[in-house]
């Protein structure tokens, strides 16, 4: 989370730079995914409200306003189920007159970010506005193609997102609970050193929570952890305890026996076996905390999800995650690849992998700018 609002382009540094907006073309990355009925009939229209500011804001001043989504996941081929028709006729209630192209992911060149379809999409155009938080994570051809071609800058409700984001940073909304795992474990560590001073509670599954176990003084058999690691869990479980602050430990993990064998432990493990994953009543414990939070931050799969049989608390995690009515944050390579897997990437507030690809864009504008 390192956006800065004040280094990326407004709509007002938009029109400092072009001067009179009347009559020109502007392209706007919408976020038009709205959910639609078995019929195709939309189910909530708020998201093509919250395009109206950006889009009534060049429309007062004479542009003509191209909107551009993504709806689904067609793909990469046109799929009636997906036609923006829907969408189109509820904008055109709205705002009458402002152009739809059609569903962007109807071409395999959009998430591909070729440069063949970015060159069709900046064709005729004279500026580019991103008004799409939610599809501004991906490094696609509506995202980050348009900012390298023609004046860029972001939209009223990326801006709004973008201040809240950095307003949640500074002023984090509590219960805010962080969610660790994976296997980078010293890595996490100064992580988990930092956020025991901003958040109320830790969640710690995955492999670090061996470590955890060990400092406890509990058999691990063979699951992976760090030796070096054990005296600075020791010394965080008691700083949590002094500052009032909570560690959420798994009370049972599955994985293999010494034979091999998929089983399910408690919290001690036999000579021999590997806990590969929370278990299913850790998952639920862990849903809990995740369900009561008002801000979420998690980083790193609850075990390896990679294997189906170990995918579980990871897979349970991450609905809460989608679930939860907390802001919640996504960081993370491997975490961001499980959500995608469980197709719920659209369901969280922020996936972030070190910068927003979106946002980079339109830091950096034209090349030689
Ligand atoms: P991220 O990329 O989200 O920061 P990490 O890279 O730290 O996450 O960790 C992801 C990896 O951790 C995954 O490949 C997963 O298989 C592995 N992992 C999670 N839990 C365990 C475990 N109990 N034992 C072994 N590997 C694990
Ligand atoms: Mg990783």
């Amino acid at each position: 989370m390192s956006e800065t609002p004040g280094a990326i382009p407004t709509l007002e540094d938009l029109e400092t730079q072009l001067g009179d907006l009347s009559g020109k073309r502007v392209l706007v990355r919408t976020d038009f995914n709205v959910p639609l009925d078995d019929d195709g009939e939309i189910v909530d229209d708020f998201r093509i409200r919250a395009a109206l500011p950006t889009i009534e804001w060049l429309t007062e001043r004479g542009a003509v306003a191209v909107t551009a989504s993504h709806l689904g996941r067609p793909k990469g081929a046109p799929d009636p189920k997906y036609s923006m028709d829907a969408v189109r006729a509820r904008l055109d209630e709205l705002s009458p007159g402002v152009e739809l192209l059609e569903n962007l992911r109807f071409d395999p060149g959009e998430t591909a970010n070729d440069p063949a379809f970015v060159a069709e999409l900046v064709d005729g155009i004279d500026a580019y506005v991103n008004d799409a938080f939610g599809a501004s994570h991906r490094a696609h051809a509506s995202i980050v193609g348009p900012p390298q071609f023609v004046p860029s800058a972001m939209g009223r409700l990326l801006q709004k997102e973008v201040e809240v984001l950095l307003g949640l940073r500074n002023k984090p909304k509590h219960p805010f609970v962080a969610v660790l795992g994976g296997a980078k474990i010293s890595d996490k560590l100064g992580v988990v050193e930092a956020l025991l001073d901003v958040v109320d509670s830790l969640v710690i599954g995955g492999a670090m929570c061996f470590t955890f176990f060990a400092a406890q003084g509990k058999p691990i058999g063979d699951s992976l952890f760090e030796p070096d690691q054990v005296d600075t869990c020791k010394r965080l479980l008691g700083e949590a305890g002094a500052k009032g602050k909570t560690i959420h430990l798994p009370d049972d993990i599955t994985g293999t026996t010494a034979d091999g064998e998929y089983a399910t432990f408690g919290t001690r493990l036999p000579d021999g076996a590997k806990g590969f994953d929370i278990g299913p009543g850790s998952a639920a414990a862990f849903t809990d905390v995740i369900m009561d939070a008002r801000m979420v931050f998690w980083n790193g799969p609850m075990g390896m999800f990679e294997d189906e049989r170990f995918a579980s608390g990871t897979r349970t995690v991450a609905q809460a995650m989608a679930d939860t009515k907390a802001f919640t944050v996504v960081g993370g390579g491997d975490s961001a690849a499980a959500l995608a897997q469980f197709k719920l990437d659209d369901e969280v507030d922020h996936v972030s992998n070190g910068d927003l690809p979106g946002l980079e864009a339109l830091r950096h504008g034209m090349k030689g700018s």
